[in-house]
């Protein structure tokens, strides 16, 4: 009898422990690095000549193509029982969906799940933080690229600095731990802020995750030009701090994590540009319409709503294990950003899940 492993292992013998689902591709911001769409953000782009490419022409995905409350549930149930540990609800804007605590609570009643997480832009956050708490939810990242008004309105297309800035206070508040807030450094744009948000991480202690540009905005528009790459951001920060390197938790951590000597707070960097990590990437992603991705730059996806609805040929487990597994054989070994040729996916980051 052929060996068959229980865990989702991929060709180069890494193990998926980490599922990002995404709830829906719709959102109520139009992030600059994201879904520019805005005036101000092809004012930005245009002044910098970097309208190379054609923008994705995005639709929004009709409701009815979603997966279900049920559909996500069972496949996480199947992932965890194959070794996936940490599952993160993300978008587009998760907390657009309708009822996000219900899901929570079926999602952390699976036995096995070690750690489930939001990602959020913290817009509606502030009435659904005490459901989504009740529910079971432990840990959350709410998305933060501007302390000053004017530029996050500008980086967002919302007026909705004072908003966000509740949403993390009450999260704090009410012990969702650690608490992450993530910022996309764009230079020209806000890389001016790097100072302000540390002193913002020390301040409310909280740990601050500086994120680099990615090619996935639907406007094409990204250059390497953009990106503040984070040894930068880090030489910056210890030119006027002490900082202590913290110990990542696992091999596969995304970011590196620094504490400050002299107290509270926290900063961190993804740098996937700069200093791409997919030698160690457990990821693998679940689109709002059903479709695995098992990189974020995937040029292929694979249609997993089709073997979990197609009326009486609907998979069992077992065979949506076996298809997942067959997929998650063939995750790509690596990005090729900034490499000659690189392919900016079809859909945006908004679309594929954060
Ligand atoms: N709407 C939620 C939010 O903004 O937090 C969740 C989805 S969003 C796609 C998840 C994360 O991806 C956010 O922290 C956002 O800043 C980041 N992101 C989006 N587009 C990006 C890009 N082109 N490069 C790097 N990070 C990006
Ligand atoms: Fe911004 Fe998140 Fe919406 Fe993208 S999905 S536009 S990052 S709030």
């Amino acid at each position: 009898m052929t060996h068959v492993p229980k865990t989702f292992t991929d060709s180069f013998g890494r193990i998926i422990r980490d599922l990002r689902i995404s709830l829906t591709d719709r959102c109520n911001f139009r992030c600059l690095y994201c879904l520019p769409e805005t005036e101000e953000a092809a004012n930005f782009f245009r002044t910098r000549r970097s309208e190379t490419a054609t923008p994705i022409p995005y639709v929004w995905k009709p409701r009815v193509n979603l997966l279900t409350y049920e559909e996500i549930e069972r496949v996480t149930r199947i992932a965890v029982a194959h070794g996936v540990e940490k599952i993160r609800l993300t978008g587009g804007e998760p907390l657009l969906r309708r009822d996000v605590p219900a899901l929570v609570a079926r999602l952390a009643a699976i036995d096995g799940l070690k750690d489930l997480a939001l990602t959020t832009n913290g817009f509606h956050f502030v009435e659904q933080a005490e459901a989504l708490r009740k529910a079971g939810l432990r840990r959350v990242t709410i998305s933060l690229d501007s302390l000053e008004r004017d530029n996050f309105t500008k980086l967002t297309g919302r007026d909705a600095l004072d908003t966000v800035l509740k949403a993390i206070r009450l999260a704090r508040d009410l012990g969702f731990h650690p608490l992450r807030v993530n910022a996309v450094i764009i230079r020209h744009l806000n890389d001016h802020e790097i100072e302000s948000l540390a002193e913002f991480a020390r301040a409310e202690n909280i740990a601050l995750r500086y994120i680099e540009f990615m090619p996935l905005d639907s406007r094409r528009a990204w250059q390497m030009e953009h990106v503040v790459p984070a040894r930068e951001i880090l030489a910056r920060l210890q030119a006027r701090h002490a900082l202590e390197p913290v110990v990542a938790d696992s091999k596969s951590a995304t970011a590196t994590r620094w504490r400050f000597a002299d107290g509270r707070g926290e900063v961190g960097f993804i740098a996937p540009v700069s200093e791409p990590f997919c030698g160690h990437c457990n990821r693998l992603r679940l689109t709002a319409d059903g479709k695995i991705r098992t990189c974020l730059f995937s040029l292929h996806e694979h249609d997993l709503k089709a073997q979990l609805r197609d009326g009486a040929n609907a998979a069992d487990d077992e065979t949506v294990a076996a298809w997942l597994r067959g997929v998650i054989l063939h995750k790509e070994a690596r990005h090729h950003i900034g490499e000659e040729g690189f392919q900016q996916p079809d859909r945006p980051m908004s679309a594929i899940g954060g």
